[in-house]
């Protein structure tokens, strides 16, 4: 099994340190972990101008060297893609040799997910196409990522609603899905919402619906910060994939994807 989404002190939200999530993740039986550092563009973002790109690299590198025997390491990032910091975006990206980039939306329109500025006089309908639109105009102009960050996170932050209805905003996401599919774009399986509510990001009748325009590269991510939330909530979201008629999940070295066979066990 293999976690691809998981951050350390080397993001500004990180809560621990790369040697104990490789620790961590051997004593779970993962054999393969992406690191997933924020980068993000935005002046307002917690993480702007954080990431120490060299040090990350060095640490990687003697994480590899430490661990060699048991654990495969693959070192990504996370970028928080907006379609007004595209350029920013691929600048950064020209000269970064790595394995695997997420691309993934955490501000719409300037506003910060997170915080919950972006739900301040915005009703529901408006929050969801709101951030269904921002997340399709990233997608066609942002090159240099290989899978979409938790599709559907605006349903976290915001007590108003849990998920995007379907058929509501299932036009508006067939677009979305078919941009994806056609630019081989993946998008992930984030187990991070099962910390907070019963839905993976995004939740199964989206992931069906990717699934059923014909998409397949997918990846798997836990979004862990602390070591006791690597590879959380994994056997369930197995059973998700697998019910849906998944049969691989994929892992990237120098951004080119291999299949992995999903089993029921790790
Ligand atoms: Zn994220
Ligand atoms: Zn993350």
């Amino acid at each position: 099994m293999q976690d691809y989404h998981m951050h350390t002190y080397f993001s500004a939200d990180g809560l621990m340190d790369t040697f104990e999530a490789c620790q961590q993740a051997i004593k779970m039986g993962l054999k393969e972990i992406a690191f997933t550092e924020h980068v993000d563009f935005d002046p307002n973002d917690l993480g702007y101008e954080f990431l120490n790109f060299e040090k990350y690299t060095a640490s990687i590198h003697e994480a590899k060297s430490l661990f060699q025997k048991n654990l495969d390491i693959s070192q990504g990032l996370e970028i928080g893609i907006q379609s007004y910091f595209s350029s920013e975006i691929d600048a950064y990206l020209a000269d970064k040799d790595v394995d695997f980039v997420i691309g993934s939306i955490h501000m719409v329109d300037h506003y910060d997910l997170y915080s919950g500025e972006y739900f301040i006089d915005r009703n529901e309908s408006e929050c969801i196409k709101g951030y269904i639109k921002e997340t399709t105009a990233a997608v066609e102009c942002c090159r240099g990522f290989d899978i979409l960050g938790h599709l559907d996170l605006v349903t976290r932050f915001t007590k108003y609603f849990e998920k995007i209805e379907y058929p509501d905003y299932a036009t508006e996401m067939e677009n979305l899905f078919k941009i994806l599919i056609g630019k081989q774009i993946g998008i992930e399986i984030n187990t991070s919402g099962l910390r907070h509510s019963e839905f993976t990001n995004p939740a199964p009748h989206i992931l069906r619906h990717y699934f059923e325009l014909g998409g397949r590269l997918l990846t798997l991510g836990s979004d862990a910060h602390k070591v006791e939330n690597i590879a959380y909530g994994f056997d369930k979201m197995i059973a998700l994939a697998l019910e849906i008629g998944f049969k691989e999940y994929y892992v990237y070295k120098k951004r080119n994807p291999s299949p992995v066979k999903i089993t029921a066990s790790r």
